[in-house]
């Protein structure tokens, strides 16, 4: 892995958490970003080499919004950056990580993402994730 790419924060309202964040930060977001699959809605903020990406539930059956059910809004996932996030995730599996799934799925910002199950990693939430070409 070569850097933290974007920490994921779930928040209920994108509008207010946008406006939020960026009084937090001194700057505004540069996008937003709807992954229908997910049942989410992101945007993104540019903080030197990393993003903050937060992220909102459009359904109820979201993973976010049933985090948010359970843990309240916070820091959801930390995501690092990886060259071929193929070899990643078979090198993960190799050393006994559990992945929450066998291949690789279209993310935001243009990414191929994948997701470590947090009880192998010490209740911390993993994305790995490239640049698709
Ligand atoms: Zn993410």
């Amino acid at each position: 892995m070569k850097k933290i790419e974007h920490i994921g924060i779930a928040i209920k309202a994108l509008e207010s958490s946008n406006a939020l964040f960026a009084k937090l930060f001194g700057k505004d977001h540069y996008k937003v970003e709807s992954v229908e699959r997910e049942g989410v809605s992101t945007s993104f903020f540019m903080m030197g080499e990393t993003k903050i990406e937060l992220l909102e539930a459009t359904n109820p059956e979201s993973t976010i919004a049933k985090f948010i059910e359970k843990r309240g809004e916070g820091i959801h996932h930390i995501a690092f950056a990886v060259d071929d996030i193929y070899a990643e995730m078979h090198r993960l599996e190799s050393e006994g990580f559990q992945l929450l799934h066998k291949e690789p799925l279209p993310g935001a910002d243009n990414k191929l993402i994948a997701f470590l199950h947090p009880k192998s990693t010490n209740g911390v939430l993993v994305e790995i994730c490239m640049e698709r070409k």
